[in-house]
């Protein structure tokens, strides 16, 4: 500073002290009560403090200490000062109108050329809303730990910036693993390509995209999640990037899943139940009449199964019931449809066959459950009604001509096929 002028320089300090954003404040050195005085306090610190600079001339900063004042801190304070060193720590202090406000200073000994500390230079600054900032931050952190719900946080180039404790319980993953991933990592390859496009392009407009996910835990697992992802943007209105919250509805899924599964099965044969039969049915005819594919309905009624019941009692009734369920079901294509009727009745609905075809597996059945010893029983036979779809026909129309055949194998004399050959 050999150049500049002691004062020029002088001047300069003061400029910069005078606009700096930091509250300064130069007090004498005296620690004794009444304490030191201020000499000097810049304009950042009247605005923090709300003091007009000709009130706080000659005061102590005392003023500015109240209730929440960190007591030790001062202690610790006055220790650092006596021993001529530097301090620095964060406490409340008060304005004047009263309101408190966070502050972190630090405050400084200026010595004189003989080394005899003569001030102390005290820089501050309010961190009330850095303090509120981290606290609400800190809440919003407990609260999202607290969730049941997934949130996931990605950035706009869709990595992983953090995931709360629900996700980590739902996948299995870490916090640590999953932090700047995609979360495509989670794909189970159950969703199409379809899948994906609606969600980028519903987010890419700036919409909010809901649907069903199905995910992959770390363990292989699949997960059900119901997701919200919602694209972020900041008050520019560019895209920072993505949260998406997810209820696991795995349970409820599986629940639905066993409930469909109840409802369509027969509870002892495990094979279609009548009422899921009749909507292949009139599915299957509805195949008929627009494609013109041919299709044919075979009905299966075992003979004498009330000797079978008087004989051997009802139990073992039920056991023959599903091991023939079981052999015609080994012989027939995984394209057929094999239900329980009722009692011991039983349909069959064979696609892309024709009536020829399906009087031959008709028979072929037939000859099966003839060769067959079932063990609680020994023989038994079944007679077997066979009919074709036609496409100007009622799905109540096609059973009840099966039904008329099977009438007829029975009066023919039973362990026999009528179809439409043989009528
Ligand atoms: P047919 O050769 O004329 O068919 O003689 P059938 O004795 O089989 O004929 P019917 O229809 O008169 O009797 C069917 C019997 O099947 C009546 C019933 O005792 C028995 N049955 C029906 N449902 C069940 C069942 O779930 N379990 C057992 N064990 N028997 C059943
Ligand atoms: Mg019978
Ligand atoms: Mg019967």
């Amino acid at each position: 500073m050999a150049t500049m002028h002691d004062l020029e320089y002088l001047r300069l300090l003061q400029a910069a002290v005078e606009q700096s954003f930091d509250a300064v404040v130069i007090t004498t050195a005296e620690l004794d009560r009444p304490g030191p005085e201020i000499v000097y306090a810049n304009p950042a610190f009247l605005s923090m403090t709300g003091y007009p600079l000709e009130e706080i001339l000659g005061e102590t900063p005392r003023l500015l200490q109240g209730e929440a004042t960190n007591r030790p801190m001062l202690g610790r304070l006055r220790t650092a000062l006596a021993a001529g060193e530097r301090f620095s720590a964060r406490t409340v202090n008060y304005r004047k109108d009263g309101t408190a406000y966070d502050v972190e200073w630090s405050i400084s000994p200026v010595r004189d050329d003989a080394g005899t500390v003569t001030h102390f230079v005290s820089v501050q600054r309010d961190i009330s809303v850095e303090t509120r900032e981290h606290e609400r931050r800190q809440m919003l952190v407990y609260a999202l730990d607290a969730s049941s719900d997934s949130v996931v946080i990605t950035d706009r180039d869709n990595n992983i910036l953090d995931v709360n404790r629900a996700f980590e319980e739902h996948t299995g993953y870490s916090r640590d693993e999953v932090r700047g991933k995609n979360p495509r990592m989670l794909q189970s390859g159950m969703h199409d390509r379809s899948f994906y496009q609606r969600l980028w392009d519903t987010l890419d407009r700036g919409d909010v995209f809901r649907d069903t996910f199905i995910d992959k835990q770390k363990n292989g697992q699949l997960l059900h999640m119901e997701e919200t992802i919602t694209p972020v943007r900041d008050e520019h209105g560019e895209l920072t990037g993505y949260v998406s919250v997810g209820k696991d509805i795995t349970d409820r899924v599986r629940t639905e899943n066993e409930l469909k599964r109840l409802a369509t099965t027969d509870m002892l044969t495990g094979l279609i139940n009548r009422m899921h039969f009749e909507k292949i049915l009139a599915h299957e005819h509805d195949r008929v009449q627009r494609y013109g594919h041919p299709a044919a309905l075979i009905m299966i009624d075992l003979d004498r199964f009330k000797q079978i019941n008087d004989q051997f009692g009802h139990p073992c009734g039920d056991a023959v019931l599903t091991r023939f369920a079981r052999l015609v079901s080994d012989h027939i294509r995984t394209t057929d449809s094999f239900a329980r009727w009722g009692g011991e009745e039983f349909m069959l609905i064979t696609p892309d066959t024709d009536e020829h075809a399906a009087t031959l597996l008709a028979d072929k059945l037939r000859c099966r459950v003839h060769d067959t010893e079932f063990p609680e029983i020994g023989r038994v036979t079944a007679s077997f009604g066979v009919v074709a779809l036609e496409p100007d026909s009622t799905p109540e129309q096609s059973v009840q001509v099966a039904d008329q055949r099977l009438y007829l194998a029975k009066q023919q004399g039973r362990d026999r096929v009528v179809g439409p050959r043989s009528t």
